[in-house]
This record gives structure tokens, C-alpha cells and sequence, in this order.
């Protein structure tokens, strides 16, 4: 049976990703909704091979040259922040969240609403609204299915048994591209060599927060979410080979543990497929080449940001929506030259440390504190750059 996918991000790292796996097995997908931040050309490029239903631009300005783009098609060509929600509204057996940042949460939520499944790439928006889009999400009866790879892991390492019975979960992360770099050469790397992942190929935020480690928080904040076991039994590891995506240890000290080779297609298509399984072009593991996998604790003094997320979800509320636009802010200022990459943690800190927002009751709150956040760090970067 044909089933209609709905595509937020296709442009982007994960939302290719998610088009290479479609385009070899055309049969099962339709695709409903195809969108992009800015980019016209390939958007409208991808529109005419995929032929969703529609396309929308988040830029508002591009409309007109997305519908130039489009026509002599029967595809619709929309733009704005409020077509994204109207797409996500749209009838489609799977959302696709692939935007990156909390510009994906309106459009997420309004697919939970509307009790559509999700595979969940947007971590930004389950950071920002983990309560708010699970609660949705259990009155729509929207299943959330996480693309992570580590959310995707212990997803997987779940159905082996009941999440009552789970003692640990163990997150592992690679450490990034600076695992052994001393803090004083931490503070002269450039963006290109903070984007250089040593084993995934990712878009830049994500890059650069695997390089601080802010994604590893910021996943321990997304499992606190997607998986309710306190806390305080979600550990995180260093696993500089990326082989083990993550474990799940039982009452009985049984652990589970997914692994695969570090190509997102994989946990993508155990999210498209489930509960069934697909074929993907992936390469198998050979562990006999691979010979050894190592571990280390992570190192929280050289490497910050993790603590920082763990005090933000244990304070609750809407730390974690300031932490994340914080991070959003910092990352970009880093990626554009202004701000050095230690900067980029000390500003979430500086933000975090300067006010307390109240605790959010809705997705309009969730904005409010966004929006404050946002402006508190663009203070904190311009004092850092005059500095
Ligand atoms: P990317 O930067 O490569 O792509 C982002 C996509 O979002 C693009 O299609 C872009 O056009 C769109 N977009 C950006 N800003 C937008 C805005 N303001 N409004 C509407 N659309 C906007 O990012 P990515 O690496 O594919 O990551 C996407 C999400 O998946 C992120 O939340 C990331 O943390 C998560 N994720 C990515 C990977 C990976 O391997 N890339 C792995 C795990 C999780
Ligand atoms: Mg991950």
C-alpha cells in the first residue's frame, strides 16, 4: 500500500537523506508536502521529481519566484510561516520534522494535533516544547517516532521490553571533532574545523553542536522527553567510533544496544518503515574491520554544555526553550565569524544566568521566552565581538 509522506526540511542533510531512501523504493511513498527555508531552486527541483501535493517556502518574499519555479505543474507553491502549519495540518500517513531549530515546532505541533504520525529529526522543537508535544501527542494518538540516532537506538532497544522495568539508559556520544584538544587550543578553531565531524556528515548546527557537545544535552533533554525513566538514569557516554548508537540496561543488568554504521539513512528508514523493516543501501558493519570500540566518561569541565542541560531539564519550566534559542544564537554567531567557540557555551550560560522565565503553559510561551532568549544572547554576542 502507498503510503503519503509529508517532508519538512527536505532541502537539509536529514531531509536528503530521507529523499534518497523514498527515491529507491517509489512504489511504497507518495509524497504530500515538500519545504525549504530559502532556497527556491531546490526545492522547486525536488518538487518536479517528487510531485508532492505542495511546496512551501518558509521566506515569505520567495513566493512568487517558487510559483514562477512551478509553473506548467499541478503543484501548489506556498510560502510563509503560517502555510508551513497549514501543510503540517494536511492529511499524510508520516511527518517527516527534519527543519532545523525551534522554526520547526509550530509546523511539528501542528502535525501532532492533528494526530498525524512523526519521525522526529527537529530536536530543537522537543527541547523547547518536550511537555507541550507530549502531551499533544497522547490526545492526538500521534506516534512519535525519533530519527536521532541515539533516540532512534534506545527506540529500538525498547521493544525488546517494558521502559518500567529500564534501570540505565546510556547515551553515546563521539565526542566530536575536539574529544582531545585542550581547552586553550578549543579557543582558537574555526568553523570549518568545528563542522568537520569526525564520523557523521550533518548540517552545520548540529555539526557545531556535536563539536561543544550542546548536542548531547541537548539529546539528554529530547530522552528525558521521549523516554520517562527519571533523569537520573540517562547517562551519557563517549564512544569516539559511533558504532554503538545507544544502550538500554534492564533491572536485570541485561543491556541492549543498537549499532550500525554511522549513516543517518539507517535510523531514518527504521522510522519510516516501522514497525516494519526496509532495505536501505547502507554498509553493513564489519566489526572484524572495525577490530575495536572504545569508551570514556565525558570530560564536563573542558566540555560544559552537557551539565548545563541537565541543570536545564531538571529546573524544568522554560529553561530548556532559553537554553535551546541561546544555542541557536551562539552557533550562528560562531558559524559567521563573530564570536569564538568558547563563547558559544559561555553565552547560553550568560543568558541562562541573566533571567528566570516562568514556566510555559503554551506554545505562545514557548515563543515569548524564545524571543527574549534570542535577544539576550544577541546582547551577550555583541559584547563578546566588542569586546
Ligand atoms: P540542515 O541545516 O542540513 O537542514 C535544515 C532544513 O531546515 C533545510 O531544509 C532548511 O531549508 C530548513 N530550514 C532551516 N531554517 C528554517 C526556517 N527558519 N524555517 C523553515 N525551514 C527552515 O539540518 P540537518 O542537519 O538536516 O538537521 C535537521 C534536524 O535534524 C535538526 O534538528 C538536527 O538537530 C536533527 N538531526 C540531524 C542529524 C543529521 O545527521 N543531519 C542527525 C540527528 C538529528
Ligand atoms: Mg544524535
Amino acid at each position: 500500500m502507498t503510503r503519503c509522506l509529508s517532508l519538512f526540511g527536505a532541502t537539509g542533510s536529514v531531509g536528503q537523506s530521507t529523499l534518497d531512501l523514498i527515491r529507491r523504493d517509489g512504489e511504497a511513498w507518495r509524497v504530500g508536502v515538500l519545504t525549504a527555508n530559502s532556497d527556491v531552486t531546490e526545492l522547486a527541483k525536488l518538487a518536479r521529481e517528487f510531485r508532492p501535493d505542495i511546496a512551501v517556502i518558509a521566506d515569505e518574499a520567495r513566493h512568487g519566484e517558487l510559483a514562477e519555479a512551478l509553473a506548467g505543474t499541478d503543484i501548489e507553491a506556498a510560502a510563509g510561516a503560517d502555510a508551513l502549519v497549514e501543510a503540517a495540518r494536511r492529511p499524510a500517513d508520516l511527518v517527516m520534522a527534519a527543519i532545523v531549530g525551534c522554526a520547526g515546532l509550530a509546523p511539528t505541533m501542528a502535525a501532532i494535533e492533528s494526530g498525524t504520525d512523526v519521525a522526529l529529526a527537529n530536536k530543537e522543537a522537543l527541547v523547547s516544547a518536550g511537555e507541550l508535544m507530549t502531551a499533544a501527542a497522547r490526545t492526538s494518538g500521534s506516534t512519535l517516532l525519533p530519527v536521532d540516532s541515539e533516540h532512534n537506538a534506545i527506540f529500538q532497544c525498547l521493544a525488546g521490553g517494558r521502559i518500567e522495568q529500564v534501570r540505565r539508559i546510556i547515551l553515546t556520544a563521539s565526542g566530536g571533532p575536539f574529544r582531545t584538544m585542550s581547552a586553550a587550543d578549543m579557543a582558537r578553531v574555526t568553523p570549518s574545523e568545528a563542522v568537520a565531524h569526525p564520523n557523521w556528515s550533518m548540517g552545520a548546527k548540529i555539526s557545531v553542536d556535536s563539536a561543544t557537545m550542546m548536542n548531547k544535552g541537548l539529546e539528554l533533554i529530547e530522552a528525558h522527553h521521549l523516554f520517562p525513566v527519571g533523569l537520573e538514569r540517562i547517562e551519557i557516554l563517549v564512544h569516539p567510533q559511533s558504532v554503538i548508537h545507544s544502550l538500554v540496561e534492564y533491572i536485570d543488568c541485561s543491556t541492549l544496544a543498537q549499532l550500525g554504521s554511522p549513516d543517518m539513512r539507517i535510523p531514518i528508514a527504521s522510522a519510516l518503515a516501522w514497525p516494519q523493516r526496509m532495505a536501505t543501501p547502507c554498509a553493513p558493519l564489519d566489526l572484524a574491520t572495525i577490530a575495536r570500540l572504545d569508551f570514556e566518561a565525558p570530560d564536563e569541565v573542558r566540555f560544559p554544555a552537557t551539565a548545563l542541560c541537565r541543570a536545564a531539564i531538571a529546573e524544568g519550566g522554560a529553561r530548556p526553550a532559553q537554553l535551546n534559542a541561546a544555542n541557536e544564537v551562539a552557533v550562528a554567531a560562531f558559524l559567521a565569524g563573530r564570536i569564538s567557540f568558547p563563547a558559544i557555551v559561555d553565552t547560553v550560560r550568560r543568558v541562562i544566568d541573566a533571567a528566570a522565565p516562568a514556566a510555559p503553559t503554551s506554545l505562545h510561551d514557548i515563543f515569548s521566552v524564545d524571543a527574549a532568549s534570542r535577544a539576550a544572547a544577541r546582547y551577550f554576542v555583541d559584547q563578546c565581538e566588542h569586546a
